[in-house]
């Protein structure tokens, strides 16, 4: 009780209301697939978190986006609310540790939280020359992903590199970078996008914490309650895709092409993900809404198998 009520009031000091956040923990409940009567519980997670699970999140072939993602968009207080609920051991973007002393805090957390930790993985792991296109501390990625991601209780591959490869994997490739589950033969929970949205980390993470288990996944690895759809069974265009509809519509079949983005190279409908109903900066808006058809980000090798963008299918 007291744990909820300093709760609330952290929120309140950051301009929150009870309001504000039960909209937010709906609207979450929602995106995770779950019933209404869900709610509560799930503001539970978040109020009063029984357990707090230990975090440590890894940095390879990236250009950090996945972390800005999540620690600057959606709603100003949400990088907040994950920490509330997770212990956050190690991530070297917003540590105050550098050079030796965070090898070693890296270290100790794996070896305290053995088997209990959630490893959050972001960018993809160069193989070639033994992984010598990406160090840290004079360990390669591969090095540092071996030792680490096997102690795990689970790893959660984050953003398009992480997941599939990436950029760094697009051709020709000289690295060989590799999704982070193939290039260390594990296992891995996707949550592709470029960048992927935030919510649906915190909904996997909610997942876990209420359940006590990880969200159902597809057969690529991504939780199916966000990446079940395509794009284009959810887009608010679609009415406009068939031709008869939008030629009638707008005049001419020109006319109506600007509406429906399909012939500037729209990949919504090869493309799983939720942008059409979580949408970013806190729900304002998505790139098709904003007029720019999708570029397939959270599908396998997006980079070589959608280009060029701009073309249609
Ligand atoms: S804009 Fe893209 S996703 Fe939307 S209806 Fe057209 S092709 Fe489908
Ligand atoms: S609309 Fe398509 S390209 Fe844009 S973020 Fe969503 S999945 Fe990625």
């Amino acid at each position: 009780m007291e744990k909820e009520r300093e709760f609330y009031e952290r929120l309140e000091a950051r301009g929150v209301t009870r309001r504000d956040f039960m909209k937010f923990c709906t609207f979450l409940t929602a995106t995770m697939g779950l019933s209404a009567s869900f709610i509560p519980k799930v503001a539970e997670v978040f109020a009063s978190p029984a357990q707090r699970p230990p975090v440590i999140w890894l940095h390879f072939g990236e250009c950090t986006g996945c972390t800005e993602a999540v620690l600057r968009t959606m709603y100003p207080w949400i990088d907040e609310l994950l920490l509330d609920i997770i212990s956050m051991e190690y991530h070297e973007t917003i540590m105050a540790a550098a050079g030796h002393q965070a090898e070693e805090v890296l270290h100790d957390a794996a070896e305290k939280y053995k088997g209990k930790f959630i490893c959050v993985v972001e960018g993809s792991i160069p193989t070639k020359f033994n992984g010598a296109y990406g160090k840290i501390g004079n360990r390669t990625f591969l090095e540092i992903g071996k030792e680490i991601c096997p102690k795990a209780a689970a790893v959660v591959a984050i953003g398009a590199c992480a997941t599939f490869g990436g950029i760094p994997a697009a051709k020709p490739n000289p690295g060989g970078y590799e999704a982070v589950g193939k290039a260390l033969g594990i296992g891995t929970v996707n949550i592709p996008g470029c960048p992927p949205n935030p919510i649906n980390l915190v909904g996997t993470v909610v997942n876990y914490l209420l359940l006590g288990k990880l969200p159902t996944l597809d057969n690529l690895g991504r939780p199916l309650f966000a990446y079940g759809k395509t794009i284009h069974d959810q887009c608010p265009r679609r009415s406009h895709f068939e031709m008869g509809e939008f030629v009638e519509e707008f005049g001419s079949e020109e006319a109506a092409m600007g509406y429906c983005l399909y012939k500037l190279g729209c990949r919504g409908p090869e493309t799983y993900n939720n942008c059409p109903t979580v949408k970013f900066h806190g729900g304002t808006s998505w790139p098709i809404q904003a007029g720019h058809p999708c570029i397939g980000c959270s599908q396998p090798d997006f980079w070589d198998h959608m280009t060029p963008f701009y073309e249609e299918m």
